[in-house]
């Protein structure tokens, strides 16, 4: 899904140059859920940021579903931004002065799926239940706790239905226990996505982390698979992108008109039993409304 060839970015002040990120090299898969890790300044953030079409490389190529990115023009890259990719950030880039809804809409006014205002207020209402936070829904973010201002940014990073994840630091603010349940949550509503976590403490997501990857001076110093990636949910969540009802019948019903073959041997069939059944019970009237003799 995502693959970048020799990714570099080099940030230049003056006279002084600095290699963020060197000849970055790595393929990487929807379903997996990456820890991104390696010391401050390694170029955790600056690769993220390549990855979630914020920033251009110096050099090197970012291949989304085999197109370059890096060739993009700001328009379009927005547009990969806004409907490909969700963020949390480690500040949680928050609307302090906005509710919670408000706050978790936002994304959505910029990008055109197709959806309008109702249902994307019923997409967001569902999302505040998932992550537990119906009874703040109306608050603004700035009478929150740090926990609960996560849990606000993740139902934001969701709320386009994002295939590709990307979370610098989810839980840098929080305690040991807020941020394991946090990454319970993310882990729970991100089957079938990208999710590509940037941890200082690989610990907390060891039970959860499907690969580890290590910057060291902007270089990939470890690449490792930890676990396979997880099988495929049954009974999808709201944040994943399992076909709600709607949209369920209606491809069925399209793929009912595409088969037209099929369609006139269902009509055939429907026609033939409906007819026998109409003459058995036009002969059973017509026997019963007979006079007895
Ligand atoms: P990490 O997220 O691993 O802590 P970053 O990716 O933020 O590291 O930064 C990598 C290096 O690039 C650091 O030395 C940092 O100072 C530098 N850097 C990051 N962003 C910029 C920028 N916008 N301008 C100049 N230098 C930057
Ligand atoms: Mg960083």
């Amino acid at each position: 899904m995502i693959e970048t060839q020799n990714l570099s970015r080099k940030f230049v002040s003056g006279k002084t140059a600095l290699d963020a990120l060197i000849d970055v090299n790595l393929e990487v898969e929807e379903g997996e859920l990456v820890a991104l890790v390696g010391p401050s300044g390694s170029g955790k953030s600056t690769l993220l940021n390549l990855i979630g079409g914020l920033d251009y490389p110096t050099e090197g190529s970012i291949f989304i579903n085999k197109k370059d990115i890096s060739l993009y023009r700001d328009k379009e890259l927005s547009a990969y931004r806004n409907s490909k990719v969700g963020f949390i950030f480690q500040e949680f880039n928050l609307e302090p002065f906005l509710t919670v809804k408000k706050n978790i809409l936002l994304p959505s006014y910029f990008s055109q799926n197709g959806k309008n205002r109702g249902e994307m207020e019923k997409e967001a209402d569902k999302l505040i239940e998932e992550v537990e936070l119906s009874a703040k829904k109306h608050n603004k973010v700035y009478e929150l706790s740090g926990g609960q201002k996560q849990r606000t940014a993740i139902a934001r990073a969701f709320i386009n239905r994002p295939k590709i994840v990307l979370a610098d630091e989810p839980t840098g603010n929080l305690d040991k226990e807020s941020s394991q349940k946090i990454i319970e949550l993310l882990k729970e509503v991100s089957e079938d996505k990208l999710v590509i976590m940037v941890t200082h403490s690989f610990d907390h997501v060891k039970a959860y982390a499907t690969r580890r990857i290590r910057l060291f001076d902007g270089e990939i110093s470890e690449d490792k698979v930890l676990k396979a990636q997880p099988e495929r949910s049954v009974t999808p969540s709201t944040l994943t992108d399992g076909m709600r009802f709607k949209e369920q019948l209606y491809l069925a019903f399209k793929n009912l008109i595409s088969a037209p073959k099929r369609l006139g041997l269902m009509i055939a069939i429907s026609l033939f039993i409906v007819g026998i059944f109409s003459l058995a019970y036009g002969s059973y009237v017509q026997a019963s409304s007979m006079p007895n003799q």
